[in-house]
């Protein structure tokens, strides 16, 4: 893997950051930058971008325009992005004219979740048992090994339960496949789990690394529903997630705050679900609970700075704000807790409207 391009020197304070993405998670990252005196530059393809209302200097234009992207690239010392699913070509492109971190090899890994499942097993790492499968025949192969249920996962483009579907026949398995127009896949095992939890860690240019506490997570419908901390994790259990993320940071040559997703069985195993290599929904309780949130963190990372401190000042429980739910934020608001809104104007069924998280003395220092 190609190793990603560092910074010679850090981003002074003052200088401009470059952000691909303008979702929520981009607007957070440019709050963050400005807190610590660095500008943000969001670029992204979307008018209405959340990002767009927070940051310095904004491009709105499509990820393939070339003019827009040099411009882009040419105004920032550093760039991250805040989407997995960038296009590979803007990666790359911007990557030749300014540092881009996380590298444009781990986030090519992460796009491809077979290549991302081999590179966890390459690791020792433990995931659920997985087939490639690239036509109707190998799908209806890989179902008679692993059996029933499983998930037919595709292989690219898969976020939110989008692009992946829970199998229970051969002939589920055969629907799927056309529903899923034939895209290169996995066939994986359907976990039946304790509970998910997640690790979001960062690794800095000098291969500093740091961990926050494992949130237990809990979905509805293929949605983040809430991230608590602490999570029902055992220590040597908080002990193991940190070192699974390590090994995969360190094996990427990763700079910036990545997630790893963790299935917990029954017996007590953790599973490796997937990499993000980004900041994640699950540790939106950082910006709260922490001394450094996990946005701060992964400024600090892609600008070259010392990483801070993830400790966590108290327990937290993180609870999205999701489509409809957004119109009470008045009654949110009124609510004791951190109310976050990222200026969407259309309420749609299962988008993300905002969170809020709601803190307690800390009772577990793990
Ligand atoms: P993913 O897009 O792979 O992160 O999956 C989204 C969610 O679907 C996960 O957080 C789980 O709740 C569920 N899921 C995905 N894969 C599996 C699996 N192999 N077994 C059980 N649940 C799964």
């Amino acid at each position: 893997m190609s190793a990603a391009k560092r910074l010679s020197r850090p981003v002074a304070p003052g200088s401009t950051i470059g952000i691909l993405g303008g979702g929520q998670l981009g607007r957070m990252l440019a709050l963050a930058a400005a807190r610590l005196g660095l500008k943000a530059h969001v670029y992204c393809d979307e008018d209405d971008a959340p990002a767009f209302d927070v940051c310095h200097a904004h491009t709105f234009a499509r990820y393939d325009d070339e003019r827009s992207l040099a411009h882009f690239a040419g105004a920032c010392e550093a760039i991250t992005f805040e989407f997995e699913n960038v296009p590979a070509q803007a990666a790359s492109f911007v990557a030749e004219r300014a540092p881009l971190n996380p590298g444009a090899g781990a986030l090519a890994l992460t796009q491809d979740r077979l290549a991302e499942k081999n590179f966890l097993v390459s690791l020792g790492l433990q995931t659920p048992a997985f087939t490639a499968v690239s036509s109707p025949e190998e799908a209806r192969a890989a179902f008679g090994a692993i059996g029933a249920p499983a998930v037919l996962k595709t292989r690219r483009f898969g976020y939110d339960g989008k692009g992946q579907a829970k199998i229970a026949s051969a002939d589920g398995v055969m629907a799927a496949w056309t529903v899923f127009e034939d895209a290169p896949s996995i066939l994986e095992a359907f976990v039946d789990f304790e509970f998910e939890a997640s690790i979001i860690a960062a690794r800095g240019q000098d291969g500093d690394f740091v961990a926050y506490d494992p949130p237990q997570n809990v979905h509805e419908n293929h949605v983040l529903r809430r991230s608590r901390v602490p999570s029902p994790l055992s220590a040597a259990q908080v002990a193991q997630a940190k070192t699974i993320a390590r090994r995969v940071a360190d094996g990427l040559d990763y700079a910036g705050v990545l997630t790893v997703e963790l299935f917990v069985t029954k017996d007590g195993a953790l599973l490796v679900n997937e990499i993000a290599p980004r900041v994640h929904n699950s540790g939106h309780w950082t910006i709260d609970a922490c001394l450094v949130s996990q946005f701060e963190q992964h400024i600090r990372a892609i600008a070259g700075w010392p990483l801070g401190s993830p400790e966590r000042h108290a327990d937290a429980v993180m609870e999205n704000i999701i489509g409809e739910e957004a119109a009470d934020w008045h009654k949110l608001a009124e609510s004791c807790g951190a109310l976050h809104l990222y200026g969407k104007k259309v309420r749609r069924t299962g988008r993300k409207m905002g969170h809020i998280t709601r803190l307690g003395p800390k009772t577990a220092a793990r």
